[in-house]
């Protein structure tokens, strides 16, 4: 029975997950049980915890908050429904979760299958600190009721409903604080609610303490009180408000297969959208929006414009109107030369402009762009301080990382290591927690993110030499203990013993029938000896075996998660610490391993690579590309440069084994992706053309840019967060939807993926000195990055979500438990300085890309530069050259500034032409201490959605301000403004950037701790 059950809920997994096209290529599967990305239709990032309770108590969630039995009486019994079930028997049994699975939540669901014998009651959940302070359910003679107790007050508790006793109930309790409700779910269809419950969970459970939280099931807050006597299968918690829909499709789906339950489409907005218009704001001003033509080559798909120049009413003038154009999923159209027309629509209006694309056979050759511009070294950018000698922003949260860095353990960052090659720990080491738990299988990814975090941190703290000396000593230490550990692979353990040095041969461990992931305690091995030449890892080289022999995601030990995901963040903190920090031996590491990976890559055949990389979560390979072809550059070792090649996610970048499409075709090919396992790839791929000058490669980094920007982003610069497919860390299902398909409950704006997409601007712009990419870079640096880090430490979000009253939820901030984004926010706060500055190739200019106080040290030309300012608390900034000579300033005039850009050169003003989003060339011969000064005014903006024009969000100059929520909401906040002239519509002070707009508190969104919202339903005065 177990099986046919099985097979059912695997094919209504598979069915919700087709909109996620790499998750419909799941051919084969093994069980429901993985932490895998869709789960009964809802995404893997509201899921906080799943116990199966089929065997164990071990969560099968990607966080892996194993529970603890506590007591001698519960036991695995068959069970005619689930064929295992636990069995509690009310004699003093029952789960205790880790303090730590509910931290940061302020919205929970609870659901599972009770079994409750004739007579038998007790408590179903109970999660707090004491009976004072918990939210609890308990079945009982008088029914099934859930209750929220805060300081002593019961604050909320749903009706008691009748409970079905001697048969299993599906049963669900949902807190919602954003609809201020508690509900009950019996079998699927809503029991009982209680409305206007202000209570939310953060306020039950501890926030920094996890020893004080005791999350129990099967027992209540008081000792002496009774346990429970049932039975209990497949206990989840959800950190979103499930909807009746979601609960009775988590439980159809476990009894009856996926025809009664299969659904497409899109769910219902979560957020009310009354009284949100649906007509444009120009509709009724607009008179003509003319059509097009454009041209294009055979193959490649048209860069249609993203706005046009439209035709007012009355000859008035208005801004160029936003198109949306229909986005084929291949390149079929433009297979053969000629003319064909599409027919794009302007949101909120009846206006369907048509284009006319001529496809035309290419002539000459197309010369690659060269690289021309360099960065400057992290350790010649030093941030300084306001003009008041105040610590900017940059400097706060840069400090936040610097202390936290100087005072960790490397051991704990080596704990994994030593334990995978069965060394003893050093005195005082502890275990990371989190994503880097015991049986995790993603363990050592915070460390590859930690060595890069303390290369940098080396190179960038040259304005303190006691902190210089801390990270190098770290670093140096991390570095000699990964060599000692790689040398003992696939060598003898002692003199004549045996060992395997191939790293294709790596034999299955000891008694073992085959390769597994079970790196529980007592059951990892640690046969270092049998692993080849060069390996190294925080794990035996087994989930890379099972990768290639068709593993999927998931938390079985059949199941795998991302080793080359992991080896991404090992082999980039390697190589960082070789170029950021000049650590040799960390090159020589990177090597081995490299060749270890190259050795196992080649010899499998081009469809089982395709197949891997395009495997959802499990083939997930970070930066894989990009690092090999780092290690090729830095070593001129050609192997490096064919592995990397073949981590070329070939369907994505070219289409087909072909390459007849793709990407490098300008198709669209990300959408329904996941968002950051597939922008490192671009950033790889860009890698890959500068080392080989290979076109198609720059193609698909520059296409993939241009579609993200324009089609798939929110108004910090982030990405991701679709309802369709439901997984917050998806681009959505169509470009130009992200009202109709994303604004996920469960977050938005994955802030890994921002770090990534931060460094595919800045290395596009390497190639292309288009000011866009910078003017991206400027958006995402300070409304995401900078908005990332908690106000009092290091503490960082991972999603941050822009739903209205949200709120963001700063995590590690003892740097103890990593999650993905607590890896990249140690690399994103230990390198602020990175892009400020750049230098062409040849030595003849220098960049001014950001307005932020720092002084840059020009080695080859002998220069200092120097930046002081207030920006963005002021709209000026002053740059003085220290040295002299014949170069070019070139200074970013951000798209943001229409208001004008000022500059004067030693106190005399000049005469510019300075459009936005270009760069303005100062020449000259400079003389020591000349001043260039330069003023660009702020003004309010509204940046719309593009598929509802009504809903926006407010900027001044580039700073994404934030409406100040006192609480939740379940509606798009309103907003009347003098839309012509919005900072009529404003008070404030533009010192402090607090402002006043139609009575609702706004101040800048990297400043906002409480709750905001940042899209607002606009409307003109
Ligand atoms: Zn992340």
């Amino acid at each position: 029975m177990l099986h046919g059950m099985t097979a059912r809920v695997l094919a209504a997994a598979l069915l919700t997950a087709t909109s996620c096209l790499v998750a419909a290529t799941h051919a084969t599967h093994g069980d429901t049980q993985g932490g895998d990305q869709f789960l009964d239709g809802i995404g893997e990032t509201g899921l906080a915890a799943r116990y199966v309770l089929n065997a164990n108590a071990e969560d099968t969630s990607r966080n892996q908050f194993h529970a603890a039995m506590r007591g001698s009486g519960g036991t695995f019994v068959d069970d005619e429904q689930f064929r295992r079930a636990l069995l509690l028997t009310g004699d003093g049994s029952y789960l205790q979760l880790p303090g730590e699975t509910l931290t940061g939540e302020d919205t929970l669901s609870v659901t599972a299958w009770l079994f409750l014998p004739t007579g038998a009651s007790g408590t179903f959940f109970d999660f707090g600190q004491s009976a004072s302070t918990r939210f609890f359910a308990v079945a009982n003679p008088s029914g099934f009721r859930a209750s929220l107790v805060l300081n002593g007050q019961t604050l909320g508790e749903t009706p008691a409903v009748p409970f079905l006793e001697n048969r299993w109930v599906h049963v669900a309790v949902v807190l919602d604080p954003a609809n201020r409700s508690l509900t009950t779910y019996l079998d699927g269809a809503r029991a009982g609610q209680v409305p206007g419950v202000t209570v939310n969970a953060a306020q039950i459970v501890h926030q920094t303490d996890r020893a004080a939280n005791r999350l129990f099931v099967g027992r209540p807050q008081d000792d002496a009180a009774p346990t429970l006597h049932a039975r209990l299968r497949d206990l989840r918690i959800y950190r979103i408000a499930l909807t009746e829909r979601q609960v009775a499709t988590i439980r159809t789906n476990a009894l009856a297969g996926p025809q009664t339950t299969a659904r497409r489409g899109a769910p219902d907005p979560e957020i009310s959208t009354a009284g949100i218009a649906a007509e444009s704001p120009l509709a009724s001003r607009l008179s003509h929006v003319p059509d097009i033509t454009v041209n294009t080559v055979v193959g490649t798909l048209p860069h249609l414009p993203a706005e046009v120049a439209a035709t007012y009413r009355d000859k008035s003038r208005g801004p160029s109107v936003r198109v949306i154009w229909p986005s084929p999923t291949d390149n079929s159209e433009v297979m053969k030369p000629g003319t064909y027309t599409v027919t794009g629509t302007v949101p909120g209006t009846a206006f369907a402009p048509k284009a006319t694309v001529i496809v035309k056979v290419p002539v000459g050759t197309y010369t690659p762009p060269g690289r021309l511009v360099e960065p400057f070294p992290l350790s010649d950018v030093t941030l300084d301080r306001d003009t008041k000698g105040g610590d900017t922003p940059f400097i706060r949260n840069r400090d936040k990382f610097i202390r936290g860095l100087a005072a960790s353990n490397p051991d704990n960052f080596l704990y994994n290591f030593r334990d995978a090659f069965g060394q003893p720990q050093p005195a005082g080491t502890v275990q990371l927690d989190g994503w880097d738990n015991q049986t995790t299988r993603l363990r050592g990814h915070a460390s590859g993110h930690y060595l890069s975090a303390i290369a940098q941190a080396y190179a960038s703290t040259a304005y303190d030499e006691a902190l210089r000396a801390n990270f190098l000593q770290k670093m140096n230490y991390l570095i000699d203990t990964l060599y000692d550990l790689q040398q003992k692979s696939g060598r003898p353990a002692q003199p004549g013993g045996p060992s395997v040095a191939d790293p294709v041969a790596v034999p299955p461990a000891a008694g073992r029938a085959g390769y597994d992931s079970n790196l529980r305690k007592g059951a990892i091995r640690a046969d270092y000896w049998n692993w080849g030449a060069g390996f190294i890892s925080a794990y035996p080289p087994d989930q890379f075996i099972m990768l290639e022999k068709g593993a999927t995601y998931g938390t079985q030990d059949t199941q795998i998660w991302a080793p080359y995901y992991t080896l991404h963040k090992i082999l980039a903190g390697l190589l960082d610490s070789y170029e950021v920090a000049g650590n040799k031996k960390a090159l020589d590491i990177a090597k081995g391993m490299g060749a270890w990976a190259y050795t196992r890559l080649k010899a499998l055949p081009p469809e089982t690579r395709i197949s891997m990389w395009n495997r959802y979560i499990a083939g997930e390979y970070g930066g894989m590309n990009e690092v090999m072809a780092r290690l090729f550059r830095l070593t001129g070792e050609k192997q490096f440069l064919e592995c990397a090649k073949l981590f070329d996610n070939t369907n994505m970048f070219f289409g087909n084994a072909a390459h007849d499409g793709g990407l490098a075709k300008n198709v669209d090919t990300i959408r329904g992706r996941h968002a950051n396992q597939h922008i490192p790839q671009i950033t790889g791929a860009l890698e890959t053309f500068r080392n080989t000058n290979e076109l198609p490669y720059y193609l698909i980094a520059s296409n993939f840019w241009e579609i993200v920007n324009r089609s798939y982003m929110y108004s910090i610069g982030g990405v991701a967060g679709a309802r369709t497919p439901n997984n917050a860390e998806c681009f959505t299902a169509q470009p130009d939807t992200l009202w109709q398909n994303g604004f996920a409950r469960g977050g938005q704006n994955e802030t890994c993926a921002t770090y990534n997409l931060l460094k595919l601007d800045r290395q596009l712009f390497m190639y292309d000195q288009t000011a866009k990419y910078m003017d991206h870079y400027e958006l995402a640096l300070y409304n995401h990055i900078l908005a990332s880090v908690a106000e009092d430490g290091p503490g960082n979000t991972y999603h941050v979500p822009l739903n209205p009253g949200a709120q963001k939820r700063f995590g590690n901030a003892d740097m103890h438990g990593f999650t993905c984004c607590n890896g990249t926010a140690l690399e994103s706060n230990t390198k602020l300085q990175d892009s400020i500055y750049f230098r062409s190739a040849d030595n003849s200019a220098i960049y001014v890309n950001l307005f932020v106080p720092s002084t840059v040290t020009w080695q080859a030309r002998n220069v200092v530069v120097q930046q002081t300012t207030d920006f963005p608390y002021a709209d000026t900034t002053r740059i003085v050259v220290q040295g002299g000579g014949r170069f070019d300033v070139k200074v970013r005039v951000p798209q943001w500034a229409t208001r004008g850009f000022f500059v004067r050169v030693n106190g005399r003003n000049e005469s510019v032409k300075a459009a936005p989003g270009t760069y303005l060339t100062l020449a000259r011969t400079w003389r020591d201490k000349d001043t260039i000064e330069l003023r660009m005014p702020f003004g309010f903006d509204l940046t719309r959605v593009v598929d509802q024009p009504n809903v926006a969000s407010v900027f001044y100059g580039p700073v994404l301000l934030a409406a100040q929520e006192s609480g939740p909401r379940t509606d798009w906040r309103r907003l009347a403004l003098d839309t012509d002239d919005i900072a009529k519509s404003v008070a404030g002070d533009r010192a402090t950037l607090r402002f006043s707009i139609d009575g609702v508190p706004f101040k800048p969104f990297y400043e906002s701790y409480g709750r905001y919202s940042v899209y607002l339903n606009v409307s003109t005065k």
